[in-house]
C-alpha cells in the first residue's frame, strides 16, 4: 500500500468510499497527526518530503505554504483562504477527475491538513463544472466529515468552475471566484499576500493536496524515497494518444516514458514511437531518444520541454502531427482570455494556418509566419500569462521535429 499511496486504497469500481469504509482503511489518521503538530512543523515535513506542486509549474508546496501569514497578522479583517484547484482542462489531462470521483475523502483530508499548515479558516474546492460526479462525490464527503465532526472549525465548500481553461491559472481563478471575468492578475502581490477578496490565499492542485495526508502517514523520508529522483513521492501519470490502453498510472516520480508506454499496452497504430508530449498539450515534443529520461520537472526541463501535468500524449509513426497541433491550437485560441493582442489575435491565426496545412493547402508564407510567431511569442514575458507561451511550446518544437511533414504538406498545397 505504501508503494502507491495515492491510488492503492481506491475501490476497483471507482466509486467513492463511505466515511466508515475510508476510516477503516486508515482515513483521517493523518488529520489527527497533523492537528497535534504546530503548523510550521507540518510545513517542515512537507518540505523535507520534497513535494512539488502537481498542477503544472512544479513549485515546492512547502515553500509556497511558508508565505502564508499566521491568523491575525495580516492587515484588515477576514479569513485566510485555501483553494483546491480542480479546474482541470489541459488537453490530455484527466488525473484530477479520477481523484475527485474515486477518492474524495483523500482530497478532503489533504485540504484539512493544508488549511491547518497555512492558517486557513476557509477552504474552497473549485471543480470544473463538467466533472459532475466529482462535484457530487466531494460534496457528499464534506457532509459526512462535517457530521462526524472531522472538519473542526474549517469551513469547506465546493465551487463549480465557470468552465474556462484560464480559470485554472491561480490568479484568474481568484478573480473568477470574486465574480469577475477570469483574467490573470499581476504578481506581486502574490496570493499569499493578497488573494481572494484581498486576503492571504494558497492555491494548490488536487493531486498535490491528495498527496499531503501520505506525507503525514509515511513520514517525510519514506515519502521522499518513493521517488526515483530528487522530487519526492509518486506521480499520477496519464498516458493517452496512440497507445493500446490509455490510462492513469501511479508510479514513482522519475519513471520513464518507456515504462509508462509499456504499461499502457505499447504503441498502437504502426507500433513506432514518433514523439511524445511529456506534460499535456502545452509541453514541447520529445522524441524516441528521450524514452529513458526520468520524467520529473527537473529532468524534463533539461531535455527542453515541460513536465507540466505529467500527462503523456503519444504519437506513433502513422499519426498526423500537424493534425494534433491544429487541434491543440484550436483549443488554446478558443480559451484565450483575450486580454493581450498577441494571444487574442495570434492564436486564431496560427490555428487557421495549421488547419490549412492539415488540409494540404498550406503556403510557404504561412510556414514563415508560423516560425515567426513561435519565435516571437514563445519567450516568457511577451504576453501577460503563460497561456500564450505554453501554446507556443508544442508549435516551436513541432516545427523543428516535424519539418519534413510540413514541407510535404507544403508540396501538396503547391501542386497545380
Ligand atoms: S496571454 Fe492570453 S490568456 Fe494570458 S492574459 Fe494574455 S490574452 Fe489572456
Amino acid at each position: 500500500m505504501t508503494e502507491l499511496p495515492l491510488t492503492s486504497r481506491a475501490r476497483p469500481d471507482r466509486r467513492p468510499h463511505a466515511l466508515g469504509e475510508w476510516r477503516a482503511l486508515g482515513g483521517y489518521a493523518a488529520v489527527e497527526r497533523a492537528r497535534a503538530m504546530p503548523p510550521a512543523e507540518v510545513i517542515d515535513m512537507v518540505e523535507a518530503a520534497h513535494l512539488n506542486g502537481r498542477g503544472g509549474a512544479g513549485f515546492p508546496a512547502g515553500r509556497k505554504w511558508r508565505f502564508m501569514p499566521e491568523r491575525g497578522t495580516s492587515p484588515g479583517e477576514g479569513p485566510n483562504y485555501l483553494i483546491v484547484n480542480g479546474d482541470e482542462m489541459e488537453p490530455g489531462a484527466f488525473k484530477d477527475r479520477y481523484l475527485l470521483e474515486a477518492l474524495p475523502h483523500q482530497v478532503l483530508e489533504g485540504a484539512i491538513i493544508t488549511a491547518h499548515a497555512t492558517h486557513c479558516d476557509e477552504a474552497i474546492i473549485l471543480i470544473r463544472d463538467e466533472y459532475r460526479p466529482g462535484i457530487a462525490a466531494v460534496e457528499h464527503a464534506i457532509h459526512e466529515a462535517r457530521d462526524a465532526g472531522l472538519l473542526g472549525g474549517l469551513h469547506v465548500r465546493v465551487h463549480p468552475s465557470a468552465g474556462r481553461y484560464i480559470v485554472g491559472e491561480e490568479t484568474a481563478l481568484i478573480t473568477a471566484l470574486e465574480g469577475h471575468r477570469a483574467v490573470p492578475r499581476k504578481r506581486p502581490p502574490f496570493p499569499a499576500q493578497s488573494g481572494l477578496w484581498g486576503r492571504p490565499t494558497t492555491v494548490n492542485n488536487v493531486e498535490t493536496i491528495s498527496l499531503v495526508p501520505h506525507i503525514l502517514d509515511l513520514g517525510a523520508q519514506r515519502f521522499r524515497a518513493l521517488s526515483r529522483t530528487e522530487e519526492g513521492g509518486t506521480k499520477l501519470y496519464g498516458v493517452s494518444g496512440r497507445v493500446k490502453r490509455p490510462q492513469l498510472i501511479e508510479a514513482p516520480m522519475g519513471t520513464t516514458a518507456r515504462e509508462l508506454i509499456e504499461r499502457a499496452g505499447g504503441i498502437s497504430g504502426d507500433g513506432r514511437l514518433r514523439a511524445f508530449q511529456p506534460g499535456g498539450g502545452a509541453s514541447g515534443f520529445l522524441g524516441p531518444e528521450h524514452l529513458d529520461l526520468p520524467l520529473d520537472f527537473g529532468h524534463v526541463a533539461v531535455a527542453g520541454s515541460m513536465f507540466g501535468t505529467g500527462m503523456l500524449i503519444v504519437l506513433d509513426g502513422s499519426a498526423c502531427p500537424i493534425g494534433l497541433l491544429a487541434r491543440h491550437m484550436r483549443f488554446y485560441a478558443r480559451e484565450s482570455c483575450g486580454w493581450c493582442t498577441p494571444c487574442r489575435e495570434g492564436l486564431p491565426l496560427v490555428s487557421k494556418i495549421l488547419d490549412r496545412f492539415e488540409a494540404g493547402q498550406g503556403r510557404r508564407a504561412d510556414l514563415d509566419l508560423l516560425h515567426m510567431t513561435a519565435d516571437e511569442a514563445s519567450p516568457r514575458g511577451r504576453s501577460f500569462c503563460d497561456l500564450m507561451g505554453g501554446a507556443m511550446a508544442p508549435l516551436s518544437s513541432g516545427l523543428r521535429m516535424f519539418a519534413a511533414e510540413f514541407e510535404a504538406r507544403l508540396a501538396e498545397g503547391e501542386r497545380p
